[in-house]
């Protein structure tokens, strides 16, 4: 199998297929029988996360990342703190973006510090700025494309410096997914994703993702087995169906945005639009070099008038829910000031330029025309 589809509708399908059944079947048990010789580790159990249906998942999962492992998880979230927590001790620093999803950044300002764990920040964008890192740095942590300004780092630049000093390298690619880009391939040490976004892409399950060779996997499982965040049985089986459509949907998802970040390029009420594909943005370069110029299914854009303009907008689409999430079949539309960036102080939010009237548009498979139209009334409508 060579083509990315081909692994997304075949990888790790059981061969030969259970009682002929095309598409696998959900096994919905939390045990398995043990065989004789084998031991506690050996026993299939859910939590566990290495029953039939997880094999399945992982199988189709490593193909497509092009990793030796892969490790579903209950969600993104809790697949960046087991990597995390695997990975880091009492006494470590940890060396993270100064850009990351909030969630992340919750979790690693305000849990890792009372684990003993410090916190230092670097900017991915600034490589002049990197320096030598601070003593006891052991991991560095950042963003494939970053929220919600579609930043795009120099990935191996990073990772030459990361390697010169020693450094442990984890990767949240969840705004690219494994079609648009494969850090291991540029030498990331793991991968983490929301697979509730893209890689499900259906909107309806929590789901994430954690990548890499497979020592490096296997000590994130032994974490993930006690911390108790496996993928659930009904979860995975969903999980596995919407992978099929990974390639397509992405496609698509690119083509959408880059439509519409150009429609908006021009659109008398639009200050700015970020989106990587467009030459205008900052990163161009990088997302040519590591994205084949496909800058993935989000866009931001400034527009004018003030915050309360920008809020009618995005709840005067007709069809684009004002909803927070993204790489779902539908168009979603933020606020990312109320949203996700609601209970971050000023300073925090201007340095991930999230201003009072940004707006974010995550793309989903309508057509272009469909899009254009509704966020052209929204806009028209909130000014009038
Ligand atoms: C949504 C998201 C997460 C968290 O994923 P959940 O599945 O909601 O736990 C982490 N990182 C990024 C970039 C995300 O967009």
């Amino acid at each position: 199998m060579k083509g990315d589809q081909t692994k997304l509708v075949h990888g790790g399908d059981p061969n030969p297929r259970i009682l002929g059944s095309v598409v696998p079947p959900i096994f919905q048990s939390a045990t398995y029988e043990q065989n004789e010789e084998g031991g506690y580790h050996d026993g299939k159990y859910i939590r566990m996360s290495n029953t039939p249906g997880h094999d399945l998942l992982h199988d189709k999962l490593s193909l497509i990342c092009e990793t030796e492992s892969a490790l579903v998880t209950s969600s993104g979230m809790a697949a960046i703190t087991s990597a995390l927590l695997a990975n880091l001790e009492q006494g470590d620093v940890l060396l993270a973006e100064n850009r990351l999803y909030g969630g992340t950044e919750a979790f690693i300002s305000e849990d890792l510090p009372r684990r003993g764990v410090r916190i230092e920040r670097f900017d991915g964008m600034d490589p002049a700025s990197w320096g030598t890192p601070p003593e006891g740095a052991k991991v560095l942590y950042c963003e494939a494309i970053t929220n919600p300004i579609c930043r795009v780092a120099d990935f191996s630049k990073l990772i030459e410096w990361a390697r010169k000093h020693g450094l442990f390298t984890i990767i949240d690619a969840t705004f690219a997914t494994p079609i648009l880009f494969r850090p291991a391939s540029v030498g990331f040490d793991l991968e983490v994703h929301s697979a509730t976004k893209g890689l499900n892409g259906h909107g309806d399950i929590a789901a994430g993702l954690v990548a890499g060779n497979r020592k490096n996997i296997e000590k994130v499982r032994l974490c993930l087995n006690y911390l108790g965040g496996h993928l659930d049985a009904h979860a995975g089986f969903l999980l596995y169906r919407g992978l099929r459509t990974l390639g397509l949907r992405v496609e698509r998802q690119c083509e959408n945005a880059l439509g519409l970040a150009r429609y908006l390029s021009t659109h008398p009420r639009v200050k700015a639009v970020n989106y990587p594909s467009l030459e205008s943005h900052p990163d161009h370069a990088h997302c040519l070099e590591y994205m084949d110029g496909r800058g993935g299914g989000v866009l931001s854009m400034e527009i004018e008038g003030d915050a309360e303009t920008a809020q009618r907008v995005c709840a005067s689409t007709r069809f684009m829910a004002n909803a927070p999430s993204l790489g779902g079949v539908e168009t979603l539309i933020v606020r990312p000031a109320a949203s996700s960036h609601a209970s971050v102080s000023p300073e925090v939010r201007e340095r991930y330029g999230v201003t009072e009237g940004l707006i974010r548009v995550a793309c989903g498979v309508e057509d272009l025309e469909d899009l254009v139209d509704d966020i052209d009334q929204a806009l028209e409508g909130s000014h009038a």
